[in-house]
């Protein structure tokens, strides 16, 4: 059984919580494990992945363009996609 930790106070806690200095520093794609990839023929430009992506990683052009250095690979926009033009394969480390 796993031991439960306590924090009995503020100076159990470590200096940052979550990170430190900007988020445009924390480069989450570093937890992918999976990678987004748009289909261009499918895609229709409609932006709903641009609306849902958590970490603001889609770029919004004629087509979208997903920012690799912050896609963490949650696959929100796969899902949310209306038009199935996301798909994900393996990442490669
Ligand atoms: S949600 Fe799908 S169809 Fe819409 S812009 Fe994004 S990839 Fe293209
Ligand atoms: S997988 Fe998640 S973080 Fe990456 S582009 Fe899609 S919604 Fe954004």
């Amino acid at each position: 059984m796993e031991e439960k930790i306590v924090f009995r106070g503020e100076k159990d806690l470590p200096p940052m919580a979550v990170s430190s200095g900007r988020m445009s520093h924390n480069l989450t794609g570093s937890w992918r494990s999976m990678r987004p990839v748009i289909d261009e023929e499918r895609c229709t430009g409609c932006g709903i992945c641009w609306k849902f992506c958590p970490e603001a990683c889609i770029k919004l052009g004629a087509k979208p363009e997903i920012d690799l250095d912050y896609c963490k690979g949650c696959g929100i926009c796969q899902e949310e996609c209306p038009a199935g033009a996301i798909s994900f394969v393996e990442e490669e480390r």
